[in-house]
């Protein structure tokens, strides 16, 4: 009996954001130079090329920052089983493409949206927000940048209240009342008002801007 043991691969599209999963086999990887894979939605892709003669170059539009990021994997990388390939936006720590032994990554995924359906819980689906992806999307670069301790208002405190509304997120210090908006009803939308990987109010006392 012959046994493929390819890989799995989830991507979160750069387009429509949702996780798109890809099994690709181990013959495909060795003797096909180049890999295309498409998500359902047909807006994007990554490519899977074969550099050298055990490494490979995977190429994915991200949708954190909205640039193309280039990763390199050894094939014993992609092929053991043990250990997941995490692949994130070097700019904005958002994870973009999981890699590794099926039902790892899978069950990656799954606790990740596990937590997309809390939030639907939480405000509805459709009722709620405007797009309910981007929004958790937002929620999880906020609490990553916080974990980072690079989430901070200039007056110094860094206890921040977060407030969600339909299509932004208010973040507001708790301290002087300075406030920043992050918008998060497209993709768009939230690259741009959350380019980096920190998040700093300005300071409350002069400057404390419009909501
Ligand atoms: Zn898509
Ligand atoms: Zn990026
Ligand atoms: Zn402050």
């Amino acid at each position: 009996m012959l046994i493929d043991t390819g890989a799995t691969i989830a991507y979160k599209c750069s387009s429509c954001g949702a996780f798109k999963f890809f099994s690709i086999s181990l013959f495909k990887l060795l003797y096909k130079n180049e890999n295309i894979l498409s998500c359902h939605c047909g807006k994007s892709n990554i490519m899977i090329t074969k550099s050298k003669a055990k490494e490979y170059k995977i190429a994915i539009p991200c949708i954190g920052c909205g640039s193309m990021h280039v990763f390199r994997l050894d094939i014993k990388d992609i092929l053991y089983k043990n250990d997941i390939n995490v692949l994130n936006c070097p700019e904005s720590g958002m994870k973009l493409c999981f890699i590794g032994g099926d039902e790892e990554v899978r069950g990656k995924v799954d606790s990740f949206e596990n937590e997309l359906d809390k939030l639907i819980d939480m405000f509805g689906y459709d009722s709620y927000f405007k797009n309910t992806q981007v929004m958790f999307d937002a929620l999880n670069k906020i609490h990553d940048i916080a974990e980072q301790g690079n989430l901070q208002c200039q007056c110094g405190n860094s206890d921040i209240d977060l407030l969600l509304l339909s299509d932004k997120i208010l973040l507001k210090c708790r301290n002087c009342d300075s406030n920043r908006i992050v918008y998060a009803a497209s993709n768009g939308e939230l690259k741009d008002s959350l380019p980096g990987n920190q998040l700093i109010l300005p300071d409350g006392g002069k400057r404390k801007s419009q909501v």
